[in-house]
């Protein structure tokens, strides 16, 4: 109840300082739940929209819960463009969709090719029921031909919701096509001759980036649950037989663990943040360090 009462009291407020003409934008607001999204949209929108992002740059998706700003937020949004397949999209769209009923719900993997399996056999990420499959990776934006998808889907959602400036929202989103084109390119060609090349990281997060560029993820943390010593065992003893030389880990994730277990493996650590804002550097922090070994 008195979570109840203190969100009223926010939505009230935060009506009222809107009324008042306070320091609150007048740009319509579009509320993504991450990071590289943020990065990817606000390539496409320029200053015309003002991007809102539920999940931190050093926050975790397995743990998120949606603080009362985060729902205000959402709440005054025009449109909230989902990554797609994230157990806590779905339940913050059930908690805001009563109280506006006329936000715009996108689902930016829309068109991708969904990796099934690579996420661990019960992914708790993942609390989706009816048409979504349990196995499905839904870490699609750490992919630059996916992140191409991604861009056509927001600009083609960008231009639904505010039409006025579909010539800007086009122009913008070829930019970034040709930025992400060089991109790739540049992946491609420091990945050349690293095809087949495994390496390690804690949590499964780079499993589209490995499909893109014909690489072997060995995941070695458990999805949601302390990986048992038999477990670990035989990750250490697939990693030994690929001959994997880089092991990626998320400061967010167990590092302690996976320091733990590199001593058996006698891979380089490689902090990586998958969710950082710089998407495009955390990309060729990935590729720099495959590409070095
Ligand atoms: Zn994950």
């Amino acid at each position: 109840m008195r979570i109840k009462i203190k969100y009223i009291f926010l939505v009230i407020s935060s009506f009222m300082f809107i009324a008042c003409g306070g320091n609150v934008s007048q740009k319509p607001v579009v509320t993504v739940s991450l990071q590289p999204q943020k990065y990817f949209l606000e390539k496409i929108v320029g200053d015309k929209i003002d991007v809102k992002c539920l999940l931190a740059s050093g926050g975790n998706p397995e743990t998120y819960e949606p603080s009362l700003t985060h729902l205000v937020n959402l709440e005054n949004s025009e449109a909230y463009f989902m990554v797609g397949n994230l157990g806590f999209e779905a339940a913050i769209i059930e908690r805001v969709k009563n109280n506006n009923t006329d936000l715009k719900i996108y689902n930016n993997s829309d068109g991708v090719d969904l990796l099934v399996g690579t996420h661990g056999e019960c992914c708790h990420h993942n609390h989706l029921s009816g048409e979504h499959s349990h196995d499905i990776d839904p870490h699609t934006w750490s992919s630059v031909k996916n992140a191409r998808i991604m861009a056509k889907n927001m600009c083609d959602a960008m231009i639904e919701v505010d039409k006025k400036n579909a010539g800007y929202y086009t122009k913008n989103y070829n930019h970034f096509v040709s930025e992400l084109d060089s991109l790739d390119a540049r992946l491609t060609s420091m990945l050349a001759s690293k095809k087949g090349t495994a390496f390690l990281v804690w949590h499964p997060s780079l499993s589209y980036f490995a499909r893109d560029y014909g690489l072997f993820q060995i995941s070695v943390g458990q999805e949601g649950k302390e990986a048992s010593v038999q477990q670990l065992q035989s990750k250490i003893d697939e990693a030994k037989a690929h001959n994997a030389e880089v092991f990626f880990y998320q400061k967010e994730f167990d590092s302690r663990q996976a320091e733990v277990v590199n001593e058996q493996i006698g891979a380089e650590m490689v902090i990586i943040n998958p969710l950082n804002y710089q998407w495009n550097h955390e990309m060729l922090i990935i590729a720099d360090a495959i590409a070095s070994k």
